[in-house]
């Protein structure tokens, strides 16, 4: 099956989002992988598809319990064998899966790291290998292996072993952390070898992101309800302390809400059955510290509102990235005070060793730049998503209008001369200080350390009393925002010139900058689906209904029968067929057995009491791009050359890919019918033996019948023999 029906046949899905066919390709190909997505970029079926369409067994190392059970659930919703060891089960459940392992029952098996070391499993992992054959190993949240990241998992570290145990089996890394420290870390851990990288924009376009100042340095609890009651479905609200976490819990509660809380004070049991309550639907809103977050794979989180100021950016993105993983309209809402700044300055000076109870200068020094950093981006008037995807070195252009600066953009003002005169204090001190120092200068302070350095005695002494230290500071930040100076990121915020600070001292670039403090009061929505009216929105509510019943008869979460996105879908285009329910995004060939008809009827039902009928366009567009070269595309360029009379050597030249390749592609073409004859490259004695050796072994694997033939026969040919094997015993 080509990667693309087996997309619509499994998942449901018509196309590709972007790099997962590159990805599933180089998998394909047996390449190492390391593909960085952000969340909900789509990285499961850039490993789940390729499982399916190779011989053998899939490994799959996940983190946490609650994640590999999510995903096990979801996959055999969809017709899928996938299965996972861990110690919750029965030694008795343990044996029975590894017999259906060994019997070749199971396409992906998911086990934890601490797991997979141990000297009795790895001699398992060494049988499976021999028995089925392990066709990738897959680290799923791959960042864990780095201590630079934020899920430092020793147990990954243990994973070099694996790789060095079984060398010959590619490795598929995947992650949603955006620093390069990480990403190098990964490669180097895991010892992957010519990897395929694949770095996906971190850009979320479906995120609304704003700040909302808080009056009088509070949400006020009405404030709040008529938020979650505007924005409606699911939501996250973080607070800095359990305290504030229980307490906003009840108030939501007796406002009407359903909400509950989940930080670290809370007993194992009763943090897992809060989570399992927000999953499944029985309950709105989680309250939580950022105890709460890795794991949590509901797709459906309609907003993330935080309570009070992160304490990174970097924190900010993973946490607010919470928010619509299934690709629909979400909110990120930061409800900011000046006064929090202060507040969290408090924290950071109580930084000290536990023991000796010296300040932890290093450590303090860190996180007031982060402190900074995320002040600023609460306190910017520039594109949130331009301030977010720059911390991460992706240069984004701005006016994403998606955000509350782009929607309510506030006044500019022509800075140019204060700025002039701020860099030039910036090269007067040798680019060896940062804004604070500045500053310090600019206002003629008196300071130690503007006496110490002779900065006293600098033109730039004194030349900017026409504006308040807070006026200064926020030029300052708002020069860095705008890349007109560099700042350093290595706690100290060294500010350095580089070739737009020049051009604006030599007068060639003029500085706008945005004012603050008038920040606008007016009321930000998510922008509704235009396409769902209100009758819509019946049936809607209807299919939801129908779903959470379903999920609860099985004791399973909602999403894993639809997404919101296939409802949404069905609500729209009212499908009465199963013919047209098949069309609906998310629905593959198992779903569509086992739920098509219920659904179906439901809709038949809603549309004859509401005099309606089914609306499906002749296609259903797609919000997903095509890949350019869709896996499906190439293989059909192949065939057709080779169907022109080329062989597999002018293929590889003219379509500049490997003979190797060229043969898999043949290959994949025979299965897909689009070859009938392969004489011209095998003659027919050759492909009796091999076909008989086909009969014999079975198809799984071919390196028994490269021996059992004598190594007479190439792994090129096998290939494309195997494939009419195939076909022949349909
Ligand atoms: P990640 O692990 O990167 O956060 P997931 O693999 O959970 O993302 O995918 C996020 C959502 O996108 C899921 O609901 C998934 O089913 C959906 N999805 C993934 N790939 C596609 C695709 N090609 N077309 C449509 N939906 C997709
Ligand atoms: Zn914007």
């Amino acid at each position: 099956m080509l990667p693309l029906e087996a997309l619509k046949h499994y998942f449901g899905y018509e196309a590709f989002r972007p790099g997962q066919a590159d990805i599933i390709t180089a998998s394909l190909n047996q390449q190492d992988v390391l593909a960085i997505l952000p969340t909900g970029g789509g990285k499961s079926i850039c490993f789940q598809l390729p499982a399916l369409l190779k011989t053998g067994i899939t490994l799959v190392v996940s983190p946490l319990i609650a994640l590999m059970l999510d995903q096990v659930v979801a996959l055999q919703k969809n017709g899928i064998a996938a299965t996972f060891l861990n110690s919750t089960l029965s030694a008795a459940e343990a044996r029975g899966r590894i017999a259906a392992i060994m019997a070749g029952e199971v396409k992906l098996l998911y086990v934890a790291p601490e797991r997979l070391v141990s000297d009795s499993f790895t001699a398992l992992l060494e049988t499976i290998h021999q028995t089925v054959g392990i066709s990738s190993i897959v680290v799923d949240e791959a960042h864990c292996v780095s201590e630079w990241g934020h899920d430092f998992r020793p147990d990954y570290r243990q994973l070099s072993r694996l790789r060095e145990r079984f060398p010959t089996i590619p490795v598929i890394a995947l992650t949603a952390t955006a620093t390069h420290r990480v990403r190098t870390d990964i490669t180097e851990q895991l010892s992957l070898k010519k990897p395929f990288v694949h770095v996906a924009s971190f850009n979320r376009p479906n995120l609304y992101y704003e700040v909302i100042e808080k009056s009088r340095g509070k949400v006020s609890l009405s404030e709040l309800t008529g938020y979650i009651k505007e924005t409606e479905g699911s939501g996250i609200i973080y607070c800095m302390s359990r305290k504030q976490v229980e307490k906003l819990a009840s108030e939501l509660n007796e406002n009407g809400i359903s909400a509950l809380p989940y930080h670290a004070g809370l007993s194992n049991e009763t943090r897992t059955d809060h989570q399992t309550r927000f999953i499944r639907d029985d309950v709105q809103i989680m309250v939580a510290t950022v105890a709460f977050g890795m794991g949590i794979n509901k797709p459906d989180v309609r907003f993330v509102i935080h309570y009070d100021l992160p304490q990174t950016i970097e924190g900010y993105y993973q946490e607010s990235g919470r928010a619509g993983r299934d690709g629909e309209p979400a909110r990120c809402t930061l409800f900011f005070s000046p006064g929090d700044i202060k507040q969290a300055d408090w924290f950071i000076q109580n930084k000290v060793h536990p023991e000796t109870n010296e300040p932890l200068e290093d450590e303090q020094r860190i996180a007031r730049q982060q402190l900074r950093q995320i002040a600023a981006y609460a306190d910017s008037t520039l594109c949130r998503r331009t301030t977010l995807l720059g911390y991460f070195g992706e240069v984004f252009g701005g006016n994403c209008g998606q955000c509350d600066n782009c929607r309510f953009p506030k006044p500019k003002q022509d800075w140019t001369i204060e700025a002039q005169k701020f860099l030039s204090c910036v090269a007067r001190t040798n680019e060896r200080f940062g804004i604070r120092h500045i500053v310090d200068i600019l206002r003629g302070s008196t300071q130690d350390k503007v006496i110490k350095y002779g900065h006293d005695k600098l033109s730039t002494f004194g030349i900017g009393l026409d504006k308040s230290i807070k006026e200064w500071q926020h030029l300052a930040r708002s020069l860095v925002q705008q890349n007109l100076v560099n700042e350093s990121d290595d706690g100290y915020g060294i500010l350095t010139l580089n070739t737009l600070s020049w051009a604006v001292l030599r007068g060639q670039h003029q500085v706008w900058v945005s004012m603050p403090n008038q920040l606008s009061k007016e009321k930000v929505t998510v922008e509704k689906e235009p396409n769902l009216g209100p009758i819509h929105t019946g049936l809607f509510q209807s299919l939801r209904t129908l779903r959470k019943e379903l999920a609860d008869d099985q004791g399973i979460a909602p999403y894993l029968i639809f997404t919101e996105t296939s409802l949404k879908e069905m609500a729209r285009y009212r499908p009465c067929s199963l013919a047209s329910f098949s069309r609906i995004t998310g629905v593959g060939d198992k779903k569509l057995e086992v739920y098509g008809s219920t659904f179906v009827n439901r809709i038949f039902s809603y549309c004859k009491t509401h005099g309606l009928s089914e609306a499906m366009p002749h296609f259903i567009p797609r919000e997903a791009v095509p890949e350019k070269k869709a896996a499906g595309e190439r293989t059909r360029n192949v065939c057709k050359l080779f169907q022109n009379g080329l062989y597999p050597q002018d293929i590889a030249k003219s379509l500049e890919m490997k003979v190797q390749r060229v043969y898999e592609h043949l290959a994949d073409g025979i299965e897909a019918g689009q070859i009938a004859s392969i004489e011209k490259l095998v003659s027919s004695e050759r492909q009796t033996t091999m076909l008989k050796a086909f009969d014999k072994h079975g198809a799984d694997r071919l390196k028994p019948i490269y021996e059992e033939l004598n190594e007479q026969f190439s792994y090129e040919e096998l290939r494309v023999v195997r494939a009419l094997w195939k076909v022949k015993s349909k």
